[in-house]
This record gives C-alpha cells, sequence and structure tokens, in this order.
C-alpha cells in the first residue's frame, strides 16, 4: 500500500495544503482529483504564502504534478498560478487529462444570477461557476479541455451551447449578458494555446505506473461538503469522499492509505447546518488567532468546538487510518475547551452524524468539557514536550475516534510540525 489519499474530515480549510506539502516528498506524483478554483490550499514556505488553488500542493516540493479528469479548469487562473509558481523558481511539471471540463464565462454569470434568485437560501457559492460547470459536464454540454486545444472543435461546441445558456441567463434570471460566442473563442482559443503542453493521459499513466511508483491523492473541499454524504443541499458539487478517487482518476480502485486531516477546532464557509456553531467571544476570538477567512473568497468562516459524531462519520466513510491534526496552537489560551461527544435527538443520543440530515435541528450537542493550556505550543516539536492538557485533548481524540494521530500541526510554517 503505497500511495495515500489525503481528505479533509470537516467542512474544508482544514490545512490539507500544508499536510500535503509535508508528506509529499515521499511521494512520486501528487495528484487533484476534485474539485476547481473554488478551493484553495495554503501553503507557507519560509515565511512565504502560496495560495494554491489548481496546481496540486506537492509543487513546492518539486514533485511531480497530475490533475485528473475530476478537476474542473478555469484556465485563466491556471496559467496565471503556473505563472506565480514559475516565477517563485518552482519548475511545473505538471500532466492535465483532456477529459477535465473547462469553466466558461456563462458558467459564473449563471451561478451569480441563481444565487441571486435563491436569496436567502443562496448557497454561499463564489460565483466562480464550478457546479455550473460540473451540470453541463453531467447534462453532456460541456466544454472538454480536448476540445478547448483544438479552435475548429471549440467553435462548433460554443455555437451548440451559448445560445441557450444566453437564454436562460436573459429570460429566466432576467440578467444582461456580455458575451458571445466569438469574445469567448478571443479569449479561450490562446488559453488552449498555452495549455495544450500540459495535455497527457492521467487515468492510464497512473494505471500503468501504480506497481512502480508512488502517488499522493490531494482532495479539495471536504468530506461534510460532498455532495451525497455532506450537509445536503449545502455541499459542492464533485464527490469529495476518499472512495470517489478511483472513478475521478479513473483508475482500478486498489486498497490505499487515507489520512484524515481534522483541523483542532470546527469551521464553515456558507450556509448550512453546523451543530457545534460557537456565536459568542470564543468563537470570535479563535477566527481572529487562527485568521479564519478564506483564502480565495476572503469571507469570515464559520467556527466552532470539535464535533466527534462529525468526525466518527467523516472516518467511516472515508477509511481514515491515520490523522494529521492542525491548527492545534489556535486553541492555546482557551481556559475551557468543549468537544461535542454526541448528538441528543429526539430522546436518543447519535454518536455519529445522520443520514437525515432533515433531523439535524433537533440534534443538540451533547458537550464534554477538557480544560486547556495557556502556553504558546508553535515552536514545540516533540508531541511529549505539549502542554499535559493539550496531550490529553490530543488522546482523547485518539481513542474517540480509534485512529492514530500521525501529524500535529502547531503554525501555518512548512517547519511547525511534530511528525510522529
Ligand atoms: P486547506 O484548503 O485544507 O489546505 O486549508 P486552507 O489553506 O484554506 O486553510 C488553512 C490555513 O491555515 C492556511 O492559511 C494555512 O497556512 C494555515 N495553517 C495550516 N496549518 C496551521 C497550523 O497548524 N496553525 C496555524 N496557525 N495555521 C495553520
Amino acid at each position: 500500500m503505497k500511495s495515500s489519499i489525503v481528505v479533509g474530515l470537516q467542512w474544508g480549510d482544514e490545512g490539507k495544503g500544508k499536510i500535503i506539502d509535508a508528506v509529499s516528498p515521499s511521494f512520486d506524483y501528487v495528484v487533484r482529483w476534485n474539485g476547481g478554483n473554488n478551493a484553495g490550499h495554503t501553503v507557507v514556505v519560509d515565511g512565504k504564502r502560496f495560495p494554491l488553488s489548481l496546481v496540486p500542493s506537492g509543487v513546492l516540493q518539486k514533485k511531480k504534478l497530475l490533475i485528473a479528469q475530476g478537476v474542473v479548469i478555469n484556465p485563466k487562473v491556471l496559467l496565471s498560478e503556473i505563472k506565480m509558481l514559475k516565477d517563485a523558481g518552482y519548475p511545473v511539471d505538471l500532466t492535465i487529462d483532456p477529459r477535465c471540463h473547462i469553466v466558461m464565462p456563462y458558467h459564473g454569470a449563471l451561478d451569480a444570477a441563481n444565487e441571486a434568485w435563491k436569496g436567502r437560501d443562496a448557497t454561499g457559492s463564489l460565483h466562480l461557476g464550478i457546479g455550473y460547470c460540473y451540470e453541463d459536464r453531467n447534462n453532456r454540454a460541456g466544454i472538454r479541455l480536448e476540445f478547448l486545444v483544438r479552435p475548429r472543435v471549440l467553435q462548433e461546441e460554443l455555437e451548440r451551447i451559448v445560445p441557450l445558456k444566453i437564454a436562460i441567463i436573459k429570460k429566466a434570471y432576467g440578467v444582461k449578458t456580455d458575451f458571445t460566442v466569438q469574445s469567448i473563442l478571443d479569449e479561450y482559443i490562446p488559453y488552449g494555446k498555452k495549455l495544450k503542453p500540459y495535455l497527457g493521459d492521467v487515468s492510464s499513466l497512473i494505471t500503468y505506473q501504480r506497481i512502480t511508483h508512488t502517488f499522493l491523492f490531494e482532495q479539495a473541499h471536504g468530506t461534510m461538503l460532498d455532495p451525497v454524504f455532506g450537509t445536503y443541499p449545502f455541499t459542492v458539487a464533485p464527490p469529495t469522499i476518499a472512495g470517489a478517487v478511483f472513478g475521478m482518476v479513473g483508475v482500478p480502485a486498489v486498497p490505499v492509505n487515507v489520512l484524515g486531516v481534522v483541523k483542532a477546532y470546527t469551521t464553515r464557509v456558507g450556509n448550512g447546518p453546523f451543530p457545534t456553531e460557537l456565536l459568542d467571544k470564543t468563537g470570535d476570538a479563535i477566527r481572529k488567532t487562527g485568521n479564519e477567512f478564506g483564502t480565495v473568497s476572503k469571507r469570515p468562516r464559520r467556527v466552532g468546538w470539535l464535533d466527534l459524531p462529525l468526525l466518527r462519520y467523516a472516518v467511516r466513510l472515508n477509511g481514515v487510518r491515520e490523522i494529521a491534526i492542525t491548527k492545534l496552537d489556535v486553541l492555546s489560551g482557551i481556559a475551557v475547551l468543549r468537544v461535542c461527544i454526541g448528538y441528543r435527538c429526539r430522546g436518543k443520543i447519535l454518536r455519529e452524524f445522520p443520514s437525515e440530515i432533515s433531523l439535524l435541528p433537533d440534534c443538540m450537542p451533547v458537550y464534554k468539557q477538557l480544560p486547556g493550556w495557556q502556553e504558546d505550543i508553535s515552536r514545540v516539536r516533540r508531541r511529549n514536550d505539549l502542554p499535559k492538557q493539550a496531550l490529553m485533548y490530543l488522546s482523547f481524540l485518539e481513542r474517540e475516534l480509534a485512529v492514530p494521530i500521525r501529524f500535529i500541526s502547531v503554525g501555518a510554517d512548512r517547519t511547525a510540525l511534530i511528525n510522529l
């Protein structure tokens, strides 16, 4: 079992980028397999922040990089990210599957128009059009990367697709549009030319090399944003759970290690259920210390206590074998910590997140209190050097989830890591 999948076990923003950066030296390839540029990873190297939204985080360890067909690509964003990395001295040895779908201007326009239509019930999308790109893929109205690099095919497809998009935006939503087939061609044909050198069959590459090489599969978003197993409908369009990797890449299902990333508390961006949400001063303090503002959106993230029913569910769904806990340093200075150990729901105690989301309004978190610690732990590099209260917090988690902790992250920088 040489290859590994890294998955966030909460609502995203767990700090996966940093953990992927830490583990990627032991792999030959780092593979991004879902999501679009609405999901950002931030890696900090020597004090410099690298916000990555499409290029796999292994780039900062100078690894070979793959983008699998399950990812949707905004070509402008990808090209500017590649340039930013090359300018900073990082080689971008990247192969992109030609089956990947391309985010087009009408996807963003539809996204914005639909969110405005939904008003208070809006999902909280960033209007980047990612969900609409996946919708077109499923509805056989998408533009694949292979079309983008062939101008004649691109033109034929756009002539088939764009008139209906314009009609929907104008007539259904009553919103003006400023694009035409020609304006899209003018912008996108040059993108295709620039991306052509990166094309390669990622599915076949991984399948044939999986015995001789090792692969690290990096997830975007988090388990609870999965469109089926997450907090539907406040979820994302592509699957996010580890088992989906095989279909999203196009490789046979074989055993791989699953490393689950857990933030030491819980956050979520946008609307939707959040049983352990903190709407008080403690929540504000954690948001400030943890710099809980979106990498891409800069929106303040909602903050809450650690939620064991949610984590037990995520551990089970993904088949997690080991855990990386991040942002433990952010909890320093809080006198009493609370951890949700179950939900009280209609006279029962649920140990796991319910399969019926509509039960959540009747679920009240049951908390256990644990003592906090005052010390700054950001310079600690050995588990046993942590304050005893922090050790208690970690052991409690390990016991409750029945999964060993392999990494403890105590700061944003690459070096602020306890590797067990
Ligand atoms: P991802 O999408 O799961 O990679 O998470 P994000 O990049 O959106 O958010 C994680 C943020 O927390 C980034 O700004 C990281 O630099 C930062 N970060 C990661 N680990 C730690 C940590 O242990 N402590 C602190 N203070 N910040 C961290």
